[in-house]
């Protein structure tokens, strides 16, 4: 089901939380919602939900004004951080629960009941589990039955917030590509929220980044990690170190040197520019082009070099491939630094 968000906000006292958005979900998207604590991504989730209501703005969800319509006649399945699933009930009575409560004419026979709830129990892996409790499973399987219980109902539209936030990194790796396979199989259209970079990157089709209750930019991960529209999504993407350096005659020039530039070069002055760990290559010494600086510290990680340089005064960071480097390098030597390419922004 699409999802179309017209001027939507929303006020807590004097204070906008969501200021205005808009936004176009498409049907079947996955569709993340990323931004810093405070920038109004669980209360632009809560607006889809029908949890809260929009002080101006439309929804609409395919094609019907939704705007202020309740849950459940938007029939949206909701998971949450820490969803409280009920402790007196078996995994599959928690999943089982909303087929139960449903307002729906006829009624689902309690046959057809367990089938769908056990095929959901497949699809999250649990079905052996299902005789079990909330408090004897794990924080990973708890969250999978929170999953299927969202499903059971068949949403047109699932609202995810923070759904691993409260899970260590090697679970929320396994339940993020889990959850991509599964929406994939279902092709639900779902809404993410996320302030974790590397999750939004690696689950969405599309990101939508949200800073102070606005959408700073909506695109493919790979088109706001290649192409920030913003020193805001740029910094907030892990834009690498940030340098002063100068704009005039058409090109971006730090210390001197000028450095290729990869989004639209802003007007001519002082400019701040992104350089990422990654493209920074070491050069011969005195080469046309490159900057001066020395190390501070080496740190092999890995496959990785990982190098921290002083710059003018300022720490750079730079990582480079271990195997690829065959100079020796000791702390306090001076290197050149080629940049391969920088984002640059006004100011
Ligand atoms: P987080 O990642 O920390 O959950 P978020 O991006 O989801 O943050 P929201 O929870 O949407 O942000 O909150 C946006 C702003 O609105 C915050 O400044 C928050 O304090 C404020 N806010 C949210 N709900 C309320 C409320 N019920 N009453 C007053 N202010 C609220």
């Amino acid at each position: 089901m699409s999802i179309n968000i017209k001027n939507l906000t929303k006020r807590f006292g004097g204070f906008a939380a969501v200021d205005g958005i808009d936004l176009d979900i498409q049907s079947g998207e996955l569709m993340a919602l990323l931004g810093p604590s405070g920038s109004g991504k669980t209360t632009l989730l809560r607006m889809i939900g029908g949890l809260d209501f929009a002080d101006e703005g439309t929804l609409l969800i395919e094609g019907e004004d939704a705007t202020v319509s309740e849950p459940h006649a938007r029939r949206v399945g909701f998971v949450f951080q820490h969803y409280a699933l009920f402790r007196h009930m078996s995994v599959f009575e928690n999943v089982a629960f909303g087929l139960r409560v449903s307002r729906r004419k006829p009624k689902i026979s309690d046959a057809d009941i367990r089938t769908r709830v056990m095929n959901l129990l497949e699809l999250v892996q649990l079905a052996p589990l299902s005789g079990r409790y909330p408090n004897q499973l794990s924080g990973g399987q708890r969250q999978r039955v929170a999953l299927a219980r969202a499903l059971a109902t068949e949403p047109r539209v699932l609202l995810l917030d923070e759904p691993f936030g409260a899970l260590d990194a090697k679970v929320r790796k396994e339940l993020r590509r889990w959850l991509r396979d599964i929406h994939k199989g279902m092709g639900v259209t779902t809404v993410f929220v996320t302030h974790d970079q590397e999750e939004a990157l690696e689950l969405a089709d599309r990101v939508a980044i949200l800073n102070k209750g606005r959408i700073e930019q909506v695109g493919t991960p790979a088109e706001v990690y290649d192409n920030p529209a913003s020193a805001f999504v740029c910094d907030f993407l892990g834009g690498g170190t940030r340098l002063d350096c100068v704009v005039a005659d058409g090109a971006a020039v730090i210390a001197g040197a000028r450095v290729p530039v990869v989004n639209q070069l802003p007007p001519a002055g002082p400019a701040t520019a992104y350089i990422r760990a990654h493209d920074i290559d070491l050069a011969e010494v005195g080469e046309a082009g490159t900057l001066s600086a020395t190390i501070r510290l080496i740190q092999p990680v890995g496959p990785q070099l990982r190098l921290d340089l002083n710059l003018d005064g300022k720490v750079v960071e730079a990582v480079l491939d271990r195997h690829a480097t065959t100079t020796a390098l000791t702390p306090g030597q001076t290197v050149a630094l080629r940049l391969r390419r920088a984002n640059v922004y006004a100011g």
